[in-house]
């Protein structure tokens, strides 16, 4: 590294989240520099298409003239004020009506946090709080899913179901159970029909719930398509299934949108592609388009209620961040539902997820694919030792790690995840010749990973 540069500067001085901290002394870093829609630069000038909208956030790529100025007017109007104790700053309502146009039903309200694992966490307290006002205050352990990701706080990081986040920092903690991924590819029995995978997965459910006691649980937390565990879609009828056993025990539904939500899948919400009716619904990300921080908890009409009572027992609601419901973030989550309106974001999503999904199936046939899968804008590719018995690379010889790496030479980021993943999320305005040549780089670097083998 060059004394001094960039890259030898941030060895010095920064400790990078989700990276090998060892690895990271050696190699340094990729120094990302500047953004114009779906590329970003690094600082010699090499440019990228970011496959993954950086963290699966940067909805409308890297430069939105319109989002700048909201953020401008809003910090010359009034750069900061709060929602605490009944005030508001007028921009945080115009946000909470636009949200509340497009959000599923029963959703009616919403509470604005800084970043998805707040808003995963605030959703957890709600449903303590809730079951406590409703006098059961036994009622209090939250089932998730393996391979589930829902943050990095104690709770969210919790209720994620991926070892590499939990590792050494003593989680779970505890009224966290966790059941099966719902991936038919690795998980149903030879044979097996997605229904029928699905309907013994709701079966476990009924079964945990019966062994830790239903009195016992309060909510079910779910993203509709996982992300980071590796862009899993939920075989068909799984989500009907398990709301039934849902509704029969009293545990509320969490749905935890911050991946799917604003367009991704090909609706609005996942939940709208999966028929989800959430009690609780979590959103970040694309929210801003990843300009600026900001999330929220949306609550239905019965869980307010319940909030409301409880708030009347304790003298308040006492929950709330000084940074939450920012108003320049606002302004620009208000902008952007805007820009996604204004450009039917999801017929959008829908044209060009189709060149997306179909352009992937097409190496299904590769001998080191093992599966595609996806829909929208969020595709993965499982990479395989053996397509016969489905078994992936082992973890020394995983070769997700070293594709990502080409993909980077060749001008493509994209991100390798458990189980051989590599996964496409690509900013929502990428377009159809966007999309062929995001192929095109991903196609030049698996020949020459299999060419390596
Ligand atoms: N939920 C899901 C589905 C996510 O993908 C993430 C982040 O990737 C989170 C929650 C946590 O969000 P944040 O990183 O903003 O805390």
């Amino acid at each position: 590294m060059i004394p001094n540069s960039t890259a030898a500067r941030d060895v010095a001085y920064l400790l990078h989240p989700y990276t090998n901290l060892s690895a990271h002394r050696e190699s340094g870093p990729l120094v990302i520099s500047r953004g114009k829609g779906i590329h970003v630069y690094d600082e010699e000038g090499r440019e990228y298409i970011e496959g993954l909208a950086g963290l699966w956030c940067a909805g409308l790529g890297f430069d939105q003239e319109r989002l700048v100025e909201a953020a401008s007017r809003q910090m010359r109007q009034l750069p900061f004020y709060h929602a605490f104790g009944g005030k508001v700053p007028d921009v945080l309502v115009d946000l909470a009506e636009a949200l509340m146009a497009i959000a599923p039903k029963p959703l009616e309200r919403a509470l604005f946090v800084n970043s998805g694992s707040e808003a995963n966490d605030l959703a957890v307290k709600i449903a303590w709080y809730v079951n406590n006002a409703l006098g059961r205050p036994e009622k209090k352990k939250i089932i998730a899913r393996r391979k589930a990701y829902h943050g990095v706080t104690v709770m969210s990081g919790s209720l994620t179901g991926l070892a590499y986040a939990q590792d050494g920092f003593d989680l779970p903690v505890s009224r966290v159970v966790h059941v099966d991924t719902p991936h038919h590819y690795h998980g149903a029995e030879p044979d097996e029909s997605e229904e029928d995978y699905a309907t013994r997965l709701a079966e476990q459910l009924e079964a945990t719930i019966q062994a830790e006691g239903p009195e016992t649980v309060a909510a079910f937390i779910a993203e509709p398509v996982m992300g980071a565990g590796g862009v899993i879609v939920p075989p068909r009828t799984y989500f009907e299934k398990v709301q039934a056993v849902l509704r029969r025990h009293d545990v509320l539904f969490i749905a935890d949108e911050v991946i799917c939500g604003f367009g991704r899948t090909g609706n609005w919400f996942g939940c709208d592609t999966f028929g989800i009716r959430p009690d609780i619904m979590t959103v970040a990300k694309q929210l801003s388009a990843g300009f600026l921080p900001i999330a929220a908890t949306l609550v239905s009409g019965p869980v307010y209620e319940a909030l409301v009572a409880g708030s009347d027992k304790h003298g308040m609601f006492g929950h709330g961040n000084t940074y939450g419901g920012h108003p320049v973030a606002a302004a620009v989550a208000l902008e952007t539902l805007k820009i996604y309106h204004e450009m039917d974001i999801v017929g959008r999503v829908r044209r060009v997820g189709t060149a997306l999904q179909e352009g992937l199936r097409r190496y299904i046939d590769h001998p080191l694919v093992g599966e595609v899968r996806g829909l929208g804008l969020i595709a993965g590719v499982e990479l395989v030792a053996d397509k016969a018995s489905r078994t992936n690379f082992d973890k020394a010889r995983g070769i997700g790690a070293g594709l990502v790496r080409r993909a980077q030479a060749h001008g493509l980021l994209t991100r390798a995840m458990p189980g051989d993943l590599i996964g496409f999320c690509p900013p929502m305005i990428i377009d159809e010749a966007g999309v062929a040549e995001m192929l095109r780089r991903f196609d030049v670097a698996l020949e020459e990973s299999w060419s390596a083998l």
